[in-house]
């Protein structure tokens, strides 16, 4: 029996999204087979565009932010699920057309949910949240490619934030050779302590891109699309490979048919939003085997919900480091 419970709620008005943590009861829950008791969420880039009403993120009103959570099931009509299992969600539209993992209580699609990997907490899971598993999704896309450690250096920019540190961290304890391209060279030495062999300044690769640059990365892993994508694709070296999966710089991509037709790079979108159950659950099978868990502590930062509003605010400010988990329940 679900009393009341603690979320935030953002609702439409003649002035924008307005923003309100309250008390909501079961009837605000929305349609769904299984209830969730929510543990953990976390901020990412695109709960911080929500929160701020940077972008219209949420497209359905009144809704719970968050497009992430861990819980406990309290109640499953889906036989896949029993009360007292432990399971996550990354996406599938939560906090933007279904309410999320910013409230204590949360009623999902059965189809969306996976068992939470033994080998995490749900603490340890939210820490990886979308950003990590994005950050996994886009390794296993240059794993795919036929990339191996041996093949020459993996760059990933954006690499003092969410999807950049795990990325660095997955692949340096996978054997690559990392450069971690960021704007904060006072996180040089953060950077390095998640396995980064080579720490490099943003500037040069937010400037105009030529077609083509001297071949320097067997691969990269690109959050921030714009300028710097177009920069890394003049960079990748004969038959390489960038997976991109963000737009942190820009939403353009001013680039030309010169890295793909004269050095057969390849460029692998990454969505982890709508992305198949089965995907999900060997990319998190691959992030309980492959993340070093001492190190995924070094870069969390824990807030509550009541601390969300200031987190977004930096997180939009590019001021945050590695991953932001929100404490729940
Ligand atoms: P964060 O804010 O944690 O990290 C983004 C990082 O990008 C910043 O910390 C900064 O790193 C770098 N950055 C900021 N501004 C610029 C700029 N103008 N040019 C180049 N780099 C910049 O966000 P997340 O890691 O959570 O997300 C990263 C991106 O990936 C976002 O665009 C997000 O929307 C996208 N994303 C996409 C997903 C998908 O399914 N495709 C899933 C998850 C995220 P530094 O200071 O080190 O330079």
């Amino acid at each position: 029996m679900i009393d009341t419970f603690k979320a935030y709620q953002i609702t439409k008005t003649e002035a924008g999204p307005r923003v309100a943590l309250t008390n909501l009861t079961a009837q605000d829950l929305m349609e769904g087979d299984v209830t969730v008791r929510v543990e953990f969420s976390t901020l990412n880039y695109k709960d911080g565009l929500a929160l701020t009403g940077s972008a219209p993120v949420v497209r359905r009103f009144p809704l719970t932010p968050g497009i992430d959570f861990a819980g406990t099931v309290i109640s499953s009509e889906n036989k896949r699920f029993s009360k007292g299992d432990v399971v996550i969600l990354n996406g599938f539209g939560i906090g933007e057309v279904h309410s999320g993992g910013y409230g204590e209580i949360a009623r999902v699609k059965s189809d969306w949910l996976i068992k939470k990997p033994d080998g995490l907490t749900s603490r340890q899971a939210m820490a990886v949240g979308t950003a990590g598993y994005t950050a996994m999704l886009c390794v296993m896309a240059l794993e795919n490619h036929g990339l191996k450690p041996g093949d020459g250096t993996i760059l990933v920019t954006g690499a003092a934030g969410g999807v950049g540190s795990v990325a660095v961290l997955l692949l340096s304890k996978l054997g690559y050779h990392v450069a971690a391209v960021t704007g904060r060279m006072s996180e040089a030495d953060y950077l390095r302590s998640l396995g980064a062999a080579e720490v490099l300044e943003r500037q040069p690769f937010s400037e105009k891109a030529r077609p083509l640059a001297k071949e320097l990365w067997a691969g990269a892993i690109d959050v921030a699309g714009g300028n710097t994508l177009a920069t890394v694709l003049s960079q990748i070296r004969y038959g390489g490979a960038a997976a991109a999966c963000g737009l942190a710089d820009s939403m353009s991509l001013p680039t030309t048919v010169a890295p793909f037709i004269l050095r057969g790079v390849t460029l692998y979108g990454i969505d982890s939003v709508m992305a198949p159950l089965d995907k999900r659950e060997r990319a998190w099978q691959r992030i309980e085997r492959d993340l070093n868990l001492d190190k995924l502590e070094t870069m969390i930062s824990e807030i509550t919900l009541e601390e969300l509003p200031a987190a977004a605010e930096a997180i939009m400010a590019g001021s945050v480091r590695g991953r932001t988990v929100v404490k729940i329940g």
